[in-house]
């Protein structure tokens, strides 16, 4: 694996996986862009993940909701209140911090920590720090041409996470799909969190994009399913590739659990290598709770307090469940596998860094990714570009391979440098073609990770090729 995440982030910026966004105005903090490699890579995990959550399995469908909704979705999910961070100012330095993620070993809250002058800031040492104030992450805009300063209904926010989307259409997918408990719903979307602090190339960025599902199921059954979840989601990671030596399961403690959650483990990725203390080298990659029957209910217009009155008198709707077979009406639980395409990028990316010496003792970078995941699957390289029938022989082959798979075409280095540069972007396979190819109509196939090159037959190379892919 990569020693660091910064050697991530040089070679994807070296070799367009992910540049800086807008780096000729200066960027901006924590913002990226994913180049031809970079986007190839994300739609590949989207695209593995898709089929393993609802092509492959007879019980989840897909949805794809919006981006901005009814405020007041975000008022009954409980995110206008508690979807905040503690926020804390160094005076010395100007830092902001997060007071969660201070080092407090005074055995003191952390309010009463700092008061004491029991923690330092970790930028500059200064104990001189503001007591916690709660930062809402939500990013708020405005619907229509009023500023929400001067009308509060224009008031809207971009959405914090894509499951408030799969709540508020729960009834509007059982009905359509007639699903009966237990079943999922699927949803793969940008996500918006005015992060504190953001940092860490792709691990936390204000913009990202999340693959969450929401698992539906009797109360009662889901603490089986929960541990159900953990462990696909476990084996779908080290299915496409991640050692499981650098992933751990985490359970939350029960001060960290989010407001609706009843039970949360974390798969975390050794995203910190470097890190001497092996517990700091670790660090979230995907999230799996038991978030109960608390947003079902939540949008729902059914429940009321103890005086009878609504605790959500703007639903018009009732999101509870009948089943048929015991005449029972209730509110379903819900366990919820909620992972980042970003992080899992940056994760699978490390994981698949490899340096190894090549014959002549240079050191070359190899990206080991699962076949699946790799931005490219073939290049055809000739090798002799001065020859004119070589050249068009390999760019026939390029066309007949890409609509079966990612193929590029490259003339523009000697044979070794070719190679080099594929290896680097973690491409499978090549195909040289050379002078005796025009006599012999076959074609060299080499392999990334062992070197190892064979002879294949032009017309039994796609099939050849698909093969290896598992196509
Ligand atoms: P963290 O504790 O790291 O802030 P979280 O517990 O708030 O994360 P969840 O709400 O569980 O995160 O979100 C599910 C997944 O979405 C995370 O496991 C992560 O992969 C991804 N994710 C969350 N926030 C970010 C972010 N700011 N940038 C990139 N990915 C993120």
């Amino acid at each position: 694996p990569a020693p660091n995440i910064e050697t991530i982030a040089q070679l994807a910026k070296r070799r367009g996986f992910v540049f800086p966004s807008a780096e000729i105005y200066g960027g901006l903090a924590s913002s990226w862009d994913y180049g031809p490699l970079g986007v190839e890579i994300c739609n590949n995990v989207k695209r593995a993940w898709w089929r393993w959550m609802v092509y492959e399995r007879d019980d989840i469908e897909g949805i794809d909701t919006a981006i901005i909704m009814n405020r007041l979705v975000w008022k009954y999910s409980g995110h206008e209140d508690t979807f905040s961070d503690p926020l804390v100012d160094c005076r010395a330095c100007k830092s902001r911090l997060r007071a969660d993620k201070l080092e407090n070993h005074s055995g003191l809250p952390i309010e009463q920590a700092i008061a004491a002058g029991a923690v330092k800031c970790p930028n500059c040492g200064s104990t001189d720090l503001t007591e916690p104030r709660p930062f809402n992450l939500m990013f708020r805009t405005q619907v229509g041409p009023v500023a929400a300063e001067d009308d509060p209904s224009a008031l809207a926010y971009l959405r914090p996470e894509t499951a408030q989307g799969i709540f508020v259409n729960f009834l509007n997918v059982q009905r359509t799909a007639r699903r009966k408990l237990p079943f999922g719903i699927a949803q793969i979307g940008k996500s918006f969190r005015n992060e504190v602090t953001p940092g860490n190339f792709i691990f936390r960025t204000r913009e990202f994009e999340q693959m969450e599902m929401e698992y539906f199921v009797r109360p009662g059954e889901d603490e089986r399913w929960h541990d159900y979840w953990i462990e696909q989601c476990f084996n779908w990671y080290t299915g496409l590739g991640l050692d499981p030596k650098n992933l751990r399961l985490y359970e939350q403690p029960p001060e960290e659990l989010a407001h609706y959650s009843k039970r949360t483990v974390d798969i975390q990725y050794r995203f910190f290598p470097e890190r001497e203390q092996e517990e700091k080298q670790w660090d979230e990659l995907m999230g799996i709770a038991n978030r109960t029957d608390f947003d079902l209910r939540a949008h729902s217009k059914g429940p009321v307090d103890a005086e009878g009155k609504r605790l959500n008198p703007d639903s018009t709707e009732d999101l509870s469940y009948f089943d048929e077979a015991t005449r029972e009406r209730f509110y379903p639980y819900v366990i919820e596998p909620a992972a980042g395409v970003n992080r899992s990028v940056l994760a699978f990316l490390m994981d698949a860094y490899t340096e190894k010496e090549s014959e002549r003792g240079e050191k070359r970078i190899v990206l080991r990714l699962h076949p699946e995941l790799a931005p490219i699957k073939v290049a055809v390289l000739p090798l002799a570009k001065n020859k004119p029938e070589i050249v068009r022989m390999a760019k026939e082959i390029k066309r007949m391979l890409q609509p079966a798979m990612r193929t590029v075409y490259d003339d523009t280095a000697g044979i070794g440098k070719l190679y080099a540069r594929q290896d680097e972007i973690g491409t499978p396979y090549c195909v040289t073609v050379d002078h005796q190819s025009l006599e012999d109509e076959a074609v060299t196939v080499r392999d990334r990770d062992t070197w190892q090159q064979v002879r294949v037959k032009v017309a039994e190379l796609t099939e050849h090729l698909k093969k290896r892919l598992n196509l």
